[in-house]
């Protein structure tokens, strides 16, 4: 024990003390972020999946989380992620070194650096030292310098198109996440209003529709007067007529028979008739 003696403390090993735990805690930090999951804590497995923040999640655990959320202290933090569309699964490049033991000092400090995956453009380790992003549209992991010294519309890993908009900063600065937080709203304003558009769009060709059965209704109920006309002039026969005569009768209009129930076009109808009482439908 030191200090304890009467013993002064030279200035540099006071130093040395107090900058070691720091550096240990920022391992720590990193180590937190880039190996585990956001939401449990436990070590990352894939399949991994990153949100519209950037950060890390096991899929089962986030699969467990949009189930019952209730289950999880830190649900608030996470009030982003409301279903699958929140997400997206990664695809990563494993690093073919890791896991290996260092032929050096088998110091833990290093390990700790050491990285599962990698880039597959420079081949950095995804150990939180460099800047790592993945693309929206198809999910592959970069590295930022991977993304910067190579610019190009089309991913490196596979080939897929993508915009600067579906870039996102995984386990970025605070700053950077309310970048991508505010990407991200701008996002869902956009899906939503192309949504209403949609719904807009099919909201008119259906009354388009409704417009024309409405015209094709009008003409059915002239028909329905002229032949009720000659219907009067038969026999009281001709009042009850049998369904499947009616059918079969050259006499009568075929706007005629499809007022009845026998007739092909009434089987085929997935609606009730607008003005005849069909018992199929009431
Ligand atoms: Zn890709």
């Amino acid at each position: 024990m030191g200090c304890d003696g009467g013993t002064i403390p030279k200035r540099d090993e006071l130093v040395r003390t107090k900058k070691k735990p720091e550096q240990k805690d920022k391992t720590a930090d990193l180590d937190a972020k880039w190996k585990h999951c956001a939401i449990t804590q436990e070590p990352l497995r894939e399949p991994i999946m990153a949100c519209e923040l950037g950060k890390l999640y096991n899929k089962e655990a986030v699969l467990e989380f949009l189930i019952d959320r209730s289950k999880f202290e830190c649900a608030s933090s996470f009030e982003h992620l409301k279903g699958l569309k929140d997400l997206k699964e990664l695809k990563l490049t494993e690093n073919k070194g890791y896991g290996r033991p260092k032929s050096e000092k088998g110091d833990s400090y290093i390990d700790t650096q050491d990285a599962k995956y990698i880039c597959p453009v420079v081949g950095i380790t995804m150990n939180g030292k460099h800047g790592f992003s993945y693309i929206w549209s198809c999910g592959c992991v970069l590295s930022d310098r991977a993304l910067k010294e190579v610019k190009s519309d089309i991913c490196h890993k596979c080939g897929s198109k993508f915009t600067q908009d579906d870039v996102i900063t995984l386990n970025g600065t605070e700053e950077e996440v309310e970048r991508l937080r505010q990407r991200m709203r701008t996002r869902k304003e956009q899906a939503k209003l192309a949504k209403k558009a949609k719904k807009h769009k099919v909201e008119t060709s259906e009354s388009e529709t409704k417009t024309s059965d409405v015209k094709k209704a009008k003409t059915e109920k002239v028909a329905t007067k002229t032949s009720s006309k000659e219907g009067a002039s038969g026999g009281p026969k001709d009042k009850t007529p049998n369904p499947l005569s009616i059918q079969k009768d050259p006499k009568t209009s075929a706007t005629y028979k499809s007022l009845f129930t026998s007739s092909n076009k009434a089987k085929n109808q997935q609606s009730a008739h607008w003005v005849t009482y069909n018992p199929f439908y009431n």
